[in-house]
């Protein structure tokens, strides 16, 4: 646990009211923050950092975009919610943009990224069962170890990580989880004539930012084609300008079955997440078999157009990759003892700490706070480099430094 001894009493008082009265289910790193603005955060004493965790990849168009806060201002004072039961003015335009983007026939709105997650899996079964023909209840869906879609009961069913799963079941049936980056695994796992889709995530970003081999795409996509079996790519991490490409599955240009989106489409200002499909999948689901009564809300589908409107506008996916390779040339030049990797695509990236106390990535995250820089370890010790997408070269280069000198007091 970190020492709270520099803390100030305001930053104190706020924790202690978390701590009181909020669930303990998470463990924040100790700042607490009131405002933001591009690639930066302020604490309540006033201090800046530089974020470098971007709401786990949702804030990629940078704290508080102008764009995107007009949208939802405007919005906001003319009609935030209808539900399903009627249509807005807003849901047919925003489908309209959405599906042009990405180029499928149909979006199945949502909110969370989970909810998304567990819509593209109903979405598989269905199409299992009406179009594939596969057995009543036999559905299987193929799952990686170590992948990270959520934490619904559903969802935590095929994860690896014991603190998902401990003391949260009974689990559901209906997956099979396989080595992630593992061709050979998978067309093992197609031999089963009840597989309706591969789950995957393009990089596992909540794993560590393991990236895996060039190729994986495109053989699961030949793959998926050989034996019929829907390939289902969670970019809610991955996509939206984060990896230096629209969607991670660009880098080969590989088109999935089923897409997930989530975090940035809102650009952090509310959960927004969207499943996108053609027809032949999409139109398996009929009224009344899904839904959600925020999923399509007009204040979303007003943020989420302007959200997508700025990455593109603004060459997002173009200046995450420069930054990118930067970020990782750089870092790699500072050939510190410490840093066992550095790995990563676009900004989304993570450094592998290597030293005798296992705290130690805490500890550097600790350092880089006070240094002005926010990230967070992910498995103990591993730290997401994942800043906002509109970071310039000076910016990349300041944060160089900072890290440069919160590693050398690792010694
Ligand atoms: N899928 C992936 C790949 C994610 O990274 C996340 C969140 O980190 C989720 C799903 C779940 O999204 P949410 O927290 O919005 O439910």
């Amino acid at each position: 646990m970190q020492s709270t001894s520099t803390l100030s009493i305001n930053t104190q008082e706020h924790i202690d009211l978390e701590e009181k009265y909020g669930a303990h289910n998470y463990h924040p790193l100790p700042v607490v923050l009131n405002r933001g603005e591009g690639v930066f955060v302020w604490d309540v004493d006033g201090k800046r950092y530089y974020d470098f965790l971007s709401g786990y990849s949702a804030v990629n168009q940078g704290h508080c975009h102008p764009k995107i806060i007009a949208a939802l201002t405007r919005q906001a004072s003319e009609l935030t919610l209808t539900s399903r039961a009627f249509h807005s003015s807003l849901l047919g335009e925003y489908e309209k943009i959405v599906t042009t983007f990405f180029g499928y026939d149909k979006v199945l709105p949502m909110n969370t990224g989970v909810e998304a997650v567990e819509t593209a899996l109903k979405l598989a079964r269905k199409w299992a069962y009406e179009i594939k023909n596969v057995q009543p209840d036999r559905a299987e869906i193929v799952v990686c170890q170590s992948n990270f879609h959520g934490r619904t009961t559903g969802v935590i069913t095929f994860s690896s990580d014991p603190s998902a799963k401990n003391n949260f079941g009974p689990f559901s049936e209906g997956y099979t989880v396989i080595p992630y980056n593992n061709l050979a695994a998978l067309e093992k796992s197609f031999q089963n004539k009840n597989v309706a889709a591969f789950l995957f995530e393009p990089i596992q970003g909540e794993a560590g930012v393991l990236v895996p081999d060039e190729g994986y795409l495109t053989g699961i996509r030949d793959l998926c084609n050989e034996y019929n079996v829907l390939m289902i790519a969670d970019e809610i991490q991955t996509g939206l300008a984060r990896t230096g490409k629209m969607l991670a599955c660009d880098h080969e240009n590989v088109r999935p079955d089923i897409l997930i989106l989530g975090k940035a489409l809102s650009g952090g200002v509310l959960p927004v997440s969207a499943v996108l499909a053609d027809d032949k999948i999409m139109m398996t689901i009929k009224p009344g078999e899904h839904g959600s009564t925020y999923g399509g809300n007009p204040l979303a589908c007003a943020v989420a157009i302007a959200a997508l409107q700025v990455l593109k506008d603004e060459s997002l996916s173009e200046n995450a990759a420069a930054m990118g390779e930067l970020l990782r040339s750089e870092i790699k030049k500072l050939n510190s003892p410490f840093v066992a990797l550095v790995r990563g695509k676009g900004l989304l990236n993570a450094i592998v700490i290597k030293h005798r106390n296992p705290e130690a990535a805490w500890d550097l995250c600790l350092t880089l706070k006070e240094n002005g820089l926010l990230a967070k370890p992910t498995h103990g010790d591993k730290i997401r480099f994942a800043p906002p997408l509109l970071i310039s070269k000076e910016q990349v280069m300041d944060c160089v430094s900072i890290i440069d000198k919160s590693l050398q007091a690792l010694a």
